[in-house]
């Protein structure tokens, strides 16, 4: 596809952001740096492979300078489409359409496609605390990472998934392979963090973040089917939310992205201290459900999955319910919808199901990632359109049941959004446009 292909999109698209278009394609296909391009990002905050590798090759295809100095993230800014700042996270691929290398009028560094220029790009600057290590000589990048400009500690307490193989892992998952990846590469990786690693890590950001860019921090990590540590999956992640409060009471906004688990262990999440619960279902159709998500499936199964994301609105109240989908899967192959507008009702069916209850998903944009059980069948992405009309249903839904801003995000909004991996926030509305009467009682 060439430039005038996408600008074809942004025309038959035109309620939707060209920003937003742009970023959606960025994730979907990756980006490339060129090496000069590569040494003023040696500079920037540095990408910390916070759970997934999200990159579309393996660390071996990966030329040493991409290896240590791709960026966690960068922001679209600017150009000739007069770009509103856009953040999106970086993905990286040699050979996708998009390259980013230093303009040819300025210094800055600039995103083109296919050789067109696009807009110019910054980067995430440094943060303080990025060089600081633990006593133990972790480096707090491998502890406690930011992502999305800095507004999100990324804490993946538990590096590895339960659900082991091809029969168990979701099929489009690399937590288990970024894990020996890493590993191979000899970087500091820690496998299961302790909560006083992490309180460590906090402590650290807490003393030398001063202008307070850090908003809330994630607690996650791959399922526990049976223990860890003599705790099951809520008793475990419940800990670092106990010891968290404990010591920097609502200091952070805490999210805890683990299983759909029973009712009593959402209630244990919930008095340990977290505020947002993110049960993902990865995708709604059932049939896909199973055959891509085989571990969940036999452990849990779909329907009490979604029956358990239901229910636990009773104990963090709807909007506090966020679960994640990864959106593009339901038209992975082999199995997956053959044309878009059959994946597209049904991912508006589940949005109108949870939406219509007050509880609001969201979706990342699927990286098909190598190492994971669909890559071998999809060497392509599903098509950009897919993505545009994921989005344009995900804001109307959204629009119709007249829901609140997610929590935990940051601000809504082109030019003010920071979450990375999907353009969702993106299209929202900015919160101050909703009026009293757009909220729900
Ligand atoms: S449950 Fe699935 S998506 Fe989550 S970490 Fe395990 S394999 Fe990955």
């Amino acid at each position: 596809m060439g430039l005038s292909e996408l600008l074809k999109l942004k025309e038959k698209y035109s309620d939707l952001p060209f920003e937003a278009i742009v970023k959606t394609d960025l994730l979907r296909l990756g980006v490339a740096f060129s090496p000069t391009a590569l040494k003023v990002c040696s500079e920037a905050k540095p990408k910390s492979y916070f759970i997934f590798s999200f990159n579309q090759v393996p660390q071996s295809e990966l030329s040493a300078l991409e290896q240590k100095s791709a960026p966690e993230e960068i922001a679209l800014m600017g150009g000739p489409h007069d770009f509103k700042r856009t953040i999106v996270s970086v993905r990286m691929n040699p050979k996708s359409p998009y390259q980013i290398g230093m303009g040819t009028k300025t210094a800055t560094l600039q995103l083109s496609y296919n050789n067109e220029e696009i807009c110019s790009v910054l980067l995430p600057p440094f943060p303080s605390y990025y060089s600081s290590s633990l006593a133990n000589g972790k480096p707090i990048t491998d502890i406690a990472p930011t992502i999305e400009w800095g507004y999100l500690i990324y804490l993946t307490a538990f590096r590895l998934c339960q659900y082991w193989g091809a029969e168990e892992e979701c099929q489009f998952c690399d937590i288990n392979n970024n894990y020996r990846e890493q590993k191979e590469m000899g970087r500091p990786y820690t496998g299961v963090k302790t909560p006083e690693e992490i309180l460590e890590a906090l402590t650290i950001i807490n003393e030398k973040d001063i202008e307070k860019t850090s908003h809330a921090y994630t607690i996650t990590g791959g399922s526990i089917t049976r223990r860890l540590n003599g705790m099951n999956e809520s008793e475990f992640y419940s800990q670092y939310a106990r010891a968290i409060e404990k010591k920097f009471p609502g200091r952070w906004m805490g999210k805890a992205v683990v299983q759909a688990l029973p009712l009593d262990e959402v209630k244990l999440l919930k008095d340990s201290g977290y505020q947002i619960y993110h049960p993902n279902f990865e995708v709604w159709d059932k049939k896909l459900f199973t055959q891509l998500c085989p571990g969940k499936d036999r452990y849990v199964g779909r329907d009490e999955w979604i029956q358990r994301i239901v229910d636990a609105a009773k104990i963090f109240g709807p909007e506090n319910v966020i679960p994640n989908f990864v959106g593009g899967i339901e038209m992975s192959k082999p199995y997956g919808f053959q044309n878009l507008d059959d994946a597209i009702a049904s991912t508006a069916e589940g949005l109108e199901f949870f939406m219509s209850q007050g509880i609001c998903p969201r979706f990342t944009v699927w990286c098909v990632e190598p190492g994971t059980t669909l890559t071998q069948s999809n060497p392509e992405p599903p098509p950009l359109e897919y993505y545009l009309r994921l989005l344009q249903v995900y804001r109307d839904i959204f629009q119709k049941h007249r829901l609140p801003i997610p929590p935990g995000y940051g601000e809504a909004g082109l030019g003010k959004a920071v979450f990375s991996v999907s353009a969702f926030m993106d299209v929202l509305p900015e919160a101050s446009l909703l009026t009293h009467h757009d909220r729900p009682a």
